[in-house]
């Protein structure tokens, strides 16, 4: 593991509908940082605030207060044009299932994200291939998701999202949908990428046999970082 720092956040509140009756101050302070090649889990109790954070740390929303860097870039200073070329480059998404599209087979839809970069077609669809065999899914190119089983569909979220070369995969629940032995099975690929490639990876999870695939966790409550000591330090 290297000792560059891939994401590092500092201070991040997010405080939903502010000023209403409804307000929700959903993170209150985060400070986190990741080194690149680390897989970290992030648990947590329901509405505790970990997709909030994900969509803070993917770009999908702003944070009330606070910064986030990404490979040194801090996001705030983009402009929504730039955040969105630099989360196309940057930072891999993989949730729960049934984020594939439905009409695409699995090429199709692996191959995607490169059709919004200046890539050639021929090129890209090369590429989307590779990644699918090497992901155990070279005979599947042209099947669609509901052709494949839920393990499968995964494997080709995971192949969209290494396909970018990411600084970053955010996984929101990646395994939520999955059994017991299928979850295994993306966990295992997760840990082979991230030692093969040095992939850096952040996953929430509510499983504490998910999060042990993980080198550290990081728990949050109510919107805080906990500390209980020992791995989660
Ligand atoms: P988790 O993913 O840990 O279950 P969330 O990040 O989804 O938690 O939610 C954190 C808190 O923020 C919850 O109280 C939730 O109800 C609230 N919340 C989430 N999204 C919104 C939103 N778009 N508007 C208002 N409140 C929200
Ligand atoms: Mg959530």
């Amino acid at each position: 593991m290297s000792e560059e720092i891939i994401l590092k956040t500092e201070n991040l509140h997010k405080i939903y509908a502010q000023d209403t009756p409804m307000e929700v101050h959903a993170l209150r302070g985060i400070d986190i940082e990741v080194k690149k090649g680390e897989m970290v889990a992030i648990m947590g109790p329901s509405g505790c605030g970990k997709t909030t954070l994900l969509n803070l740390l993917g770009g999908i929303d702003e944070p009330t207060k606070g910064q986030i860097f990404i490979s040194g870039q801090d996001i705030n200073e983009l402009t929504d044009i730039e955040v969105t070329q630099f989360r196309l480059k940057n930072i891999g998404y993989i949730f729960q299932l049934f984020n594939l599209f439905e009409f695409l087979n699995a090429l199709e839809n692996t191959v995607l994200p490169l059709f919004l970069t200046d890539a050639s077609r021929f090129e890209a669809e090369e590429e989307a291939k590779m990644m699918l065999r090497q992901m155990g899914l070279g005979d599947k190119i042209n099947h669609l998701p509901n052709e494949l089983s839920g393990g499968e569909q995964q494997r080709v979220a995971v192949s969209r999202a290494l396909l970018m070369n990411p600084a970053i995969i955010l996984g929101d629940e990646p395994t939520g949908d999955l059994d017991q032995d299928t979850s295994t099975e993306i966990m295992n690929l997760f840990v082979s990428i991230n030692e093969n490639y040095n992939q850096t990876f952040l996953v929430v999870t509510h499983s504490e046999y998910i999060a042990s695939f993980c080198h550290r966790i990081i728990r949050i409550v109510d919107g805080e970082i906990i500390n209980l000591g020992g791995k989660g330090d």
